[in-house]
């Protein structure tokens, strides 16, 4: 029965091994069972043995199944287990193939010197079995020794398991030593009962190492039951992922927001459907840098390479918005954010981010930034209207010289011989004249217009200096006197000529306008220059009239803030946008009662000394 039952665990462990051949611990397994099956087999027939000869027989051929036995178990316990020192191992199976080999050349067998007689005992309820009477051969001493290796091993192999402290290894600790000592205690246990001659029973190993053999196959069995549980628990994860993703693509989609990686070392990006729907990329189509940067818009190449290459050499985070070309002719306005992966040496091994259409937020933007600039435009005509009669007056001045300079020539004219020098030199007044009225024209013309925004770089003295010939008549009518202290070095910005124009023209026609009440001698405002921080220039006009209180310094910036009859309030506030749009700052500071103060701070241009130099 015994032999039985250990055959079907040992066939049943060999199918599994045949299944999972990444299992050799269930291959040592099922040899462990089927030798302790061969080990029943065999005593069961050295139980009916007639004669002494045919008995020596049977336990000559039980040693080599003991080797596989004690083999496969040291195997078994060292794949399994993964307990148990190398050495002692070795030393087992060694002295187990010891013991068989001398066996191998030995007669009747390594433990009988002879076996003289068989005895015959009665077992309660069945046949009378055979049991050898003999001599002990020497030899039998090597077995001895080999069984106390093992025996070494595993208590060695229990200890460790043990000590590991885990829950899982404490228990595996229990079943191999528990079984282990429970096989020893009844080997050990009927031999001294046998004799005291309390009993009179077979040596029978295969029944006690049972014990062992079912201790370890539930032990395999549980391990085997856990990797399926797991496998279980996996497919829930994984159906979890599934679902996580799907619930992603729904989320991107959405939002319209396209995931794409960027495996830079092989050069390939992956993106989903709607990544690829937003660059125009056909779904098939493998994708690289290079498919990338030529779906965007030609203008924007640049900016997007240089972003990307600053965030590959921090290591960091990527962002840049631009603009995709369509089939159809038409741009798509794209953000995109990404980060940079490093490997282990910080080299860049990936990027990963999304990608957004942003036209609509563009085009909202553009149509503000037109509205803005129609406002300006509006605002800057209203002042001009303010100031036509001033301007009227600059043109009056070359155009009643070049009346008198032309009705002086005529005079010339008439007289004999006519004086040429005379004449070509009231020519040459004409010519100036109309030029200077002609300079006039052109710089109405210039802020009458309505053009586009064209940043150049500017010096800014010499935008002051603009702005003082439009206002000059205008300020020698109302009497009021300019100081200008401007910086020696020439201060450069980047900026919209008309627009920065517009700005310094109606800080200045305020300026007057507060100044206009006042005594003769106090009729006077001052425009400055200086560079402000390292990086900045600073252009101030101050006055001394009214000023502005202190809870309006803020205020005067709003729009259709006035305190004027005639104000439309836009001035200020158009003032800031024109400035902030130039990357810069307004403000105004007052001592009330006793005059303002406005500051513009404009970044300023690094100067280009290579071109300076080429
Ligand atoms: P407007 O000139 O049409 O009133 P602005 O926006 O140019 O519109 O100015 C808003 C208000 O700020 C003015 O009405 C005036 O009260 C105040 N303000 C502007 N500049 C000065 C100044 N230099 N001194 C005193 N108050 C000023």
């Amino acid at each position: 029965m015994a032999g039985s039952a250990c055959l079907m665990l040992a066939a049943m462990y060999f199918i599994v091994w045949l299944k999972q051949r990444d299992r050799p611990a269930c291959l040592l397994f099922s040899l462990l069972a089927a030798s302790v099956a061969g080990m029943a087999g065999l005593e069961f027939s050295a139980m009916r043995a007639e004669t002494p000869w045919q008995f020596g027989e049977i336990i000559w051929s039980a040693h080599p199944v003991a080797l596989v036995l004690i083999c496969s178990l040291v195997g078994f316990v060292r794949l399994h287990f993964d307990a148990g020192r190398t050495w002692l191992a070795y030393a087992v199976c060694g002295s187990r193939g010891l013991v068989a080999a001398v066996n191998f050349v030995l007669t009747p067998n390594l433990n009988y010197r002879e076996i003289t007689a068989l005895r015959y005992i009665p077992l309660p309820g069945g046949e009378p079995v055979a049991v050898a009477v003999g001599v002990r051969s020497p030899w039998a001493a090597l077995g001895d020794l080999s069984l106390l290796l093992t025996l070494a091993f595993v208590v060695d192999a229990t200890l460790t398991l043990w000590r590991r402290g885990g829950r899982d290894d404490r228990r595996r600790a229990a079943l191999l030593g528990g079984s282990f000592t429970c096989f020893v205690l009844i080997g050990a246990g009927s031999s001294s009962l046998n004799h005291a001659g309390i009993v009179h029973t077979p040596y029978l190993i295969s029944l006690p190492f049972m014990l062992v053999v079912l201790a370890m196959a539930y032990e395999l069995s549980a391990d085997i039951l856990r990797a399926a549980q797991l496998a279980r628990r996996l497919e829930i994860s994984e159906s979890e992922l599934r679902e996580t993703q799907e619930r992603m693509h729904l989320a991107a989609g959405a939002a319209n927001l396209g995931l794409w990686v960027w495996d830079i070392v092989r050069d390939r990006i992956w993106s989903m459907e709607q990544g690829r729907a937003l660059y125009g990329i056909p779904p098939a189509k493998p994708i690289d840098f290079a498919r990338f940067i030529a779906a965007v818009h030609e203008e924007d190449r640049e900016p997007v390479r240089a972003a990307i290459a600053k965030a590959l050499d921090s290591g960091g985070e990527y962002e840049s918005e631009y603009r995709i070309l369509l089939p159809d002719g038409k741009a798509r306005w794209l953000a995109a954010r990404g980060r940079v992966e490093l490997d282990g040496r910080g080299n860049p091994l990936r990027m990963r981010g999304v990608s957004i259409d942003i036209t609509r937020r563009k085009l909202a933007e553009q149509e503000v930034q037109k509205q803005r600039s129609e406002l300006a435009h509006l605002s800057r005509v209203t002042m001009l209207g303010e100031l036509s009669g001033s301007l009227a007056h600059e043109l009056n001045q070359p155009l009643t010289a070049i009346l008198a300079n032309a009705q002086a020539a005529q005079r010339f004219l008439e007289r004999e011989p006519i004086d040429i020098a005379e004449l070509r030199e009231i020519l040459g007044d004409i010519v100036e004249e109309d030029k200077r009225a002609g300079e006039v024209i052109h710089r109405l013309r210039l802020l009458f217009k309505k053009g586009e925004l064209q940043y150049v770089p500017l010096d800014v003295n010499a935008l002051v200096a603009d702005v003082l010939k439009l206002v000059r008549s205008d300020l020698v009518n109302q009497g009021i006197g300019v100081d200008v202290e401007l910086a020696p070095a020439q201060p450069t910005v980047l900026g919209d000529k008309v627009q920065l124009q517009q700005v310094l023209l109606n800080l200045v026609v305020n300026a007057c306008d507060a100044t206009a009440g006042l005594d003769s001698a106090e009729r006077q405002i001052r425009i400055a220059t200086e560079a402000a921080t390292d990086r900045g220039v600073r252009l101030s006009i101050s006055d001394r009239g009214h000023g502005i209180p202190a809870e309006d310094l803020e205020r005067v910036f709003e729009p259709f803030v006035t305190t004027k009859s005639q104000g439309l309030g836009l001035g200020l506030s158009v003032c800031r946008t024109i400035v902030t749009a130039h990357g810069g700052t307004i403000l105004a500071t007052s001592d009330f009662g006793r005059g303002a103060c406005f500051q513009v701070t404009l970044p300023r241009l690094p100067e280009r000394t290579d071109d300076a130099a080429g």
